[in-house]
This record gives C-alpha cells, structure tokens and sequence, in this order.
C-alpha cells in the first residue's frame, strides 16, 4: 500500500467519522432536549417538518396545532317580535321550549358555580347578559362562564337606562363590552338585551350594527323584585304562571335564583319542555 492510499483511506475514515458525529447528535434532539446549538437551531427553524410524513422512516406525522374551529351548530329556532322562540320550519325542534337567560352577570362566584352546576345536571344551555363593569371587575368568571359551555350576552356597560342616553353613549355602552368580552374569550356576543327593558329605535340600532340580536324577555320571573334572602318558591311559580311555549324567561345572577333553578329545571321538564340552546338561534339582527 502506498503512502498516497494510506492518506486517502485515512481520509475516507476521518470523513466518515466526522459525518456520524455530526448527524447523530441531531437525530437524537428531537424535541430540543439536550440539543447543541445547530441542532437546536435546525429543529426551531423547521417545525414544519414535524407535521410532514417522515417517509423514510415510516412515522406518522404529529397532527398540526389544532386550531379549534368553532362548533356551529344548526338553527332551530326563531325569535319573534315578541321576543318569543318559534321553531324554524322544516326542523325537527320542539314547540315545547323555553330559553332559560341570567341578567347582571357576572359578580358572585358561588352563585355562578350553581347556576352552572344546575345548568349541567339538565344538560341545560343560557344566556348569561353581562354588564362590562362587572366584567371587568370579575373576568375569571366571565370565563368560567364561557369555559363551562354557557353564553354570554351583552347588557351594556354600566346597566343604565340606554333610552335615556345620547347615540354617543349607546354605542359606546354597547361597544365597550363587545370589546372587552372578545379580549376575555376571543368573541363577541351576538344577544343584546337593555337593562330595565328599556330600548328605543337607537338602541336597537346600535345592537343590530354589532351584529346581535336583540331582546328583551317573555317571561318575568320577578327574582329582582325580592330582597334577600329571597324565596326559591315565588321564582319557581312566577315562571310557571308565564309559561308558554318559545317563552323567554328573565332571571337574573341571585343566590335565590341559584337556590330555584333546579326545582324550576325540573318542572319544567316534567311539563315537557325543553331549553333552547342559544346557539341554535337565528341571528338575524
Ligand atoms: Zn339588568
């Protein structure tokens, strides 16, 4: 052998083994652990060959990011001009149903977790209309509210009477808790409803340029007239006396109320009705 095949060979080896040490160190650092810095560098500027097929090696490719496409459910129901639910035709939802709404959300945590707990005992679906100044004063439990698979609606800012206010002041009580409430849960309500009842042609305007649908109620349960600590009984038999199909029942966030909800679920159901998901309902604004 000559001295020029030695020093080609040693070549040849001295390659090879340069070649493994550096190749195997980056088969070894995928996910970043221990890595040395090129193949930490190669592995953060390439993520997308995470989600390609490694072909080669007959790996499954790790799903992308799921991005969470929101649920759209199919519309059922209608509101009519009487804030009242009608099934759309050519569904199959029943007559027999009530939209079950909770008023000056959200400000008493333990209140809230029955509600909620209530609401999921019935497999039941509300709207929960917020107030921005409580929002902002409680944002965790606007997100509870809406982490635990309920609605949020708006109820403008300060709960005044919005009759009585300037265009100026309408849109800013309403855009204000639009606003807030998509930096708290990424959306923004689409059901408005003015405190007290109380809106005129402006303020119906100012909520159908936000897209929301707005409404006042059908059915009183009156839980605001009562001072505490309030009768679960009186709820219960001011919703029943009201009741009729596609009824609209105003209730509010109150310890009384939390404390009716569940014998009220349960009448209800025993009369055969059943609670509109607010997610089926035509947004028409
Ligand atoms: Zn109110």
């Amino acid at each position: 052998m000559t001295k020029a095949t030695m020093n080609t060979i040693c070549a040849v080896f001295a390659l090879t083994a340069l070649l493994t040490s550096c190749s195997s160190p980056s088969k070894l650092t995928v996910g970043g652990v221990n890595a040395h810095p090129s193949a930490d560098a190669s592995a953060v500027q390439s993520p997308a060959s995470r989600q390609t097929p490694s072909t080669s090696e007959g790996i499954s490719p790790t799903p992308a990011e799921p991005s969470p496409s929101p649920q759209v459910k199919a519309v059922q129901y209608k509101m009519t001009s009487v804030y009242r639910f009608v099934p759309i035709d050519q569904t199959n939802a029943s007559k027999k149903a009530v939209l079950l709404t909770f008023d000056d959300a959200p400000h008493n945590e333990e209140v809230i977790n029955s509600l909620l707990d209530t609401l999921d005992k019935h497999k039941a679906k509300a709207i929960f209309f917020v107030n921005g100044y409580r929002v902002k004063q409680h944002p965790d439990l606007l997100k509870l509210i809406h982490d635990r698979g309920q609605t949020i609606g708006n109820h403008s800012w300060d709960h005044i009477d919005l009759k009585k206010e300037e265009p100026a002041k309408v849109e800013s009580q309403i855009a204000d808790v639009q606003a807030e409430v998509k930096a708290l849960i990424g959306k923004e309500p689409v059901f408005f409803r003015p405190p007290y009842g109380s809106g005129g042609d402006t303020v119906k305007q100012a909520a159908k340029n936000h897209g929301m649908l707005f409404m006042t109620w059908s059915n009183g349960s009156l839980d605001w007239e009562q001072k505490a600590p309030g009768d679960p009984d009186k709820v219960i038999s001011n919703v029943l006396k009201q009741l009729h199909p596609g009824a609209n029942i105003l209730m509010h966030e109150l310890k009384w109320t939390a404390a009716a909800l569940d014998g009220l679920l349960t009448k209800l159901e025993e009369k055969g009705y059943s609670f509109i998901d607010p997610e089926t309902i035509m947004i028409s604004p």
